[in-house]
C-alpha cells in the first residue's frame, strides 16, 4: 500500500467512527446524565457498571461484568487482527458529598462512544480493542488492581479523557500515597494521677510538629498533609489512642520513596518524645506520576484540532498537581490522558460548581468529541506502523519502579 492510499483509508476510517458516535450521541449522553443523577464511590459503581455494560451487550459485544475479581470492572476485548491492541478506559466513580464533581460520567461515555465507534472497524483495520471499566479512581486504585491481575497485559498503547476547566493536552500528575497512623500511650486519669499516663495526643501533635518543621527542607513540588481522626475520648482521661490521616506527594514514584521515610521518621521522633509507641499503614494502592507517551499524544492532538480544540504537549503553567492511578498504568503500557474543557477557566475540579458542569451542554459536547478524538487516535494507532515506533521508542525499556503495582 502507498503512503497516500494508507492517509486516505484512515481519513475515511476515522470519517466512519465519527459517524457511528454521531449515530450514538443521544444514547451517550443520557448514559451520563443517568451516571451524574446517582453518583456512586469507590468500588460501588453498581448502577454505572450495570447501564455502561448492558449498553455495551446490547450492541452485541460480548462483555465480562465484574471483570478481574473487582465487582464494579468491566472489559470487552475485540480481536480484528494482528495490528496492536488499544485500551480505551472508562472511569465512573464520584466523590463523597460532591457527586460528579471530577466528570467521570463523561470519561465514562465517551470512553464507550469510542469503544463501540472502533468495534465496528478493527476488523477492517486489522487492530486490537481492549474497552475496560475501571473503578474507584477517586482513592481506591481500581486500575492497579485490576494491572495486578494482567488486564495490561499486551496492550500497546491506552487512553482516556478527563474533563477540566481548559483543553489540556496532559495533566500534571504526580505521586501520592496515603498513610493512617496510630500513636499508642496509656491512659491515666488526667488530673488524678497524670505522671501515671502516656499522651499519645501529645505523640501525635509532636509529630505534625516535626512534619511542620519538614515541610521546610522538601522540594518545592513536593506535598505533605495531614489531618487528626482521632484525639482521644474526653480530657480528664489522658489519651491513649490517637490516629492521623495523612498524604505524602512527590513528583515521581521513585522520589516519593525517601520522603515516605522522612515522614515516618518526623512521626517517631514524637512518639518517642511522649513516651509512646506508633504504628504505620500506608494505603496499599499508591499513585505513581502520570508520564505521557509523546508521540501518541501528538496523534492526540491533531486530531483534537479538527475540533477547534487547541492544545500543546508541554505543562501549562500553574496547573497544579493532581494524581491518578492513571500514573501508575502510564509505566506499564504508553498511555495519555489528555482533559477536555467542560467548564469556564478557574471553575476546579472536585467543587460542587464544577459538578453542574459535568452534566451540561459543554459535558455533552465533551462526551462525543472526547470519543471522537479517542477513536481516531486509535486508528491512528492502528493503521500507521511509523506511530506504532515512534510509541514504542518514546516508551522506552517499560522499567516499572517499585510501588507502581
Ligand atoms: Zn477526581
Ligand atoms: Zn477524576
Amino acid at each position: 500500500m502507498t503512503k497516500s492510499s494508507n492517509i486516505e483509508q484512515i481519513n475515511e476510517l476515522k470519517s466512519v467512527v465519527c459517524r457511528d458516535i454521531d449515530s450514538r450521541a443521544h444514547d451517550l449522553i443520557d448514559i451520563s446524565q443517568r451516571i451524574h443523577e446517582k453518583p456512586e464511590t469507590n468500588f460501588e459503581e453498581h448502577f454505572a457498571h450495570k447501564i455502561l455494560t448492558d449498553y455495551i451487550a446490547d450492541s452485541k459485544i460480548n462483555v465480562t461484568r465484574g471483570a478481574f475479581e473487582l465487582d464494579t470492572a468491566f472489559d470487552a476485548r475485540i480481536n480484528g487482527g494482528d495490528g496492536p491492541t488499544v485500551a480505551v478506559l472508562c472511569e465512573y466513580d464520584a466523590l463523597p458529598g460532591i457527586g460528579h464533581a471530577c466528570g467521570h460520567n463523561i470519561i465514562a461515555t465517551a470512553g464507550l462512544g469510542a469503544g463501540l465507534a472502533l468495534s465496528a472497524v478493527a476488523e477492517q483495520c486489522g487492530g486490537n480493542l481492549a474497552l475496560m471499566g475501571t473503578p474507584a479512581e477517586e482513592g481506591g486504585g481500581g486500575k492497579i488492581e485490576m494491572a495486578r491481575k494482567g488486564a495490561f497485559r499486551n496492550i500497546d498503547a491506552a487512553m482516556m479523557i478527563h474533563p477540566a476547566d481548559a483543553d489540556l493536552a496532559r495533566m500534571n500528575a504526580i505521586a501520592i500515597q496515603n498513610l493512617f497512623v496510630k500513636f499508642h500511650g496509656l491512659a491515666a486519669h488526667a488530673a488524678v494521677s497524670p505522671h501515671k499516663g502516656r499522651n499519645a495526643l501529645d505523640a501525635a501533635v509532636l509529630g505534625y510538629m516535626n512534619v511542620a518543621a519538614l515541610r521546610q527542607h522538601i522540594l518545592p513540588t513536593e506535598r505533605i498533609h495531614g489531618i487528626f481522626t482521632n484525639s482521644g475520648e474526653k480530657p480528664n482521661i489522658v489519651p491513649r489512642e490517637t490516629e492521623m490521616d495523612w498524604y505524602v506527594r512527590s513528583p515521581t514514584i521513585e522520589s516519593l520513596q525517601p520522603l515516605k521515610d522522612r515522614v515516618t521518621k518526623c512521626l517517631e521522633g514524637g512518639a518517642i518524645a511522649a513516651g509512646c509507641t506508633v504504628s504505620f499503614d500506608w494505603q496499599k494502592n499508591p499513585f505513581a506520576d502520570l508520564v505521557d507517551n509523546i508521540p501518541l499524544l501528538e496523534s492526540y492532538i491533531r486530531n483534537a484540532e479538527q475540533f477547534g480544540r487547541r492544545m500543546t504537549s508541554e505543562f501549562l503553567p500553574g496547573t497544579g498537581g493532581g494524581s491518578t492511578d492513571m500514573g501508575n498504568i502510564s509505566y506499564l503500557v504508553p498511555s495519555i490522558h489528555p482533559m477536555l474543557q467542560v467548564a469556564p477557566s478557574g471553575v476546579s475540579l472536585h467543587s460542587a460548581a464544577f459538578a453542574d458542569f459535568t452534566k451540561g451542554d459543554e459535558a455533552s459536547k465533551a462526551i462525543v468529541e472526547g470519543a471522537k478524538i479517542m477513536a481516531m487516535t486509535a486508528i491512528d494507532m492502528w493503521l500507521s506502523s511509523e506511530l506504532q515506533a515512534d510509541v514504542k521508542l518514546a516508551f522506552g525499556d517499560g522499567k516499572v519502579p517499585a510501588g507502581v503495582i
